[in-house]
């Protein structure tokens, strides 16, 4: 299961801990960038389990953080609704738990590989060249290699790049696809995350761990992963075998709360990528 969907606590319960619900949201995403679906285990995969433990320890920092300063909220009820088994359980199980540290080195190895920025990069312009292409009748055409030329100039690459290109060249050809069918499932939150951060006037793809604190932020995090989402999902390609970019299946729903009807007007994160400049 992708979401906490939690079932027995009532409406009035869920939204007085709205905040509690996008934090947790929040913590699932982080699992997800940590251990993407579609990972390149070749042997036996535990990113699953990975994912869950990562999960446990970013929602018990939470709870704690909770216990410690807003007594007054129903902590039994929390601590159900996130999870957090009996401190018994804890102490037995104390060997498998996943640390913060973990989790904090994991996205700083990340960030210095440019994992993110260089998704962000490809995926980007595979939007922009969708929109630059459109049709009423083949929608947003796109090409991965047509995109990878944006990046690195003319295929093959036999000549060096061109001192004219404009984006800053981060990895190779072979990098860039496979780091796209690596995070193909999380690119959303990707690229969400750094619009958001240009909103807030923030340096993009600086040194974090992908942090957000303020409901407030969190909430629009989500509605721009799920305008891009849509977006996503109408990127068509000229392979014959495979006509969309990203399927339904594949690419990470977001909560059932989080809908058209809960999202502002996005035009302008998304307008952008129409002028390719
Ligand atoms: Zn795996």
């Amino acid at each position: 299961m992708v979401w906490n969907n939690p079932t027995g606590f009532s409406s009035e319960f869920l939204a007085n801990h709205h905040p509690i619900l996008l934090q947790e949201t929040f913590n699932r995403i982080k699992a997800f960038l940590l251990y993407p679906p579609t990972c390149a285990c070749t042997s036996l995969c535990h990113c699953q389990e990975k994912r869950e433990q990562v999960i446990l320890s970013l929602n018990t920092d939470l709870y704690n953080s909770i216990e410690e300063t807003r007594e007054h909220l129903d902590l039994y009820a929390l601590r159900l609704f996130l999870k957090i088994p009996e401190d018994s359980v804890f102490r037995k199980c104390h060997g498998d738990a996943y640390p913060l540290w973990l989790i904090h080195e994991g996205f700083m190895k990340k960030h210095k590989a440019q994992h993110f920025k260089s998704v962000d990069q490809l995926v980007w312009t595979l939007l922009k060249l969708g929109h630059a292409n459109s049709s009423p009748i083949f929608g947003l055409q796109t090409s991965l290699r047509r995109a990878i030329e944006e990046l690195l100039g003319p295929l093959p690459l036999k000549k060096k790049r061109e001192e004219s290109l404009k984006t800053e060249q981060i990895c190779g050809e072979k990098a860039y696809i496979g780091r796209f069918h690596t995070y193909k499932s999380v690119c959303h939150f990707i690229i969400a995350y750094r619009i958001l951060k240009e909103e807030l006037g923030h340096e993009t793809w600086t040194e974090d761990f992908f942090f957000l604190q303020k409901p407030e932020h969190i909430e629009r995090f989500l509605q721009i992963s799920y305008a891009l989402r849509e977006d996503f999902l109408s990127l068509r390609t000229n392979n014959a075998k495979e006509k969309f970019l990203f399927s339904e299946d594949l690419l990470l729903p977001l909560p059932s709360w989080i809908n058209d009807e809960s999202i502002e007007a996005l035009s302008n994160p998304l307008e952008e990528a129409a002028q390719v400049g």
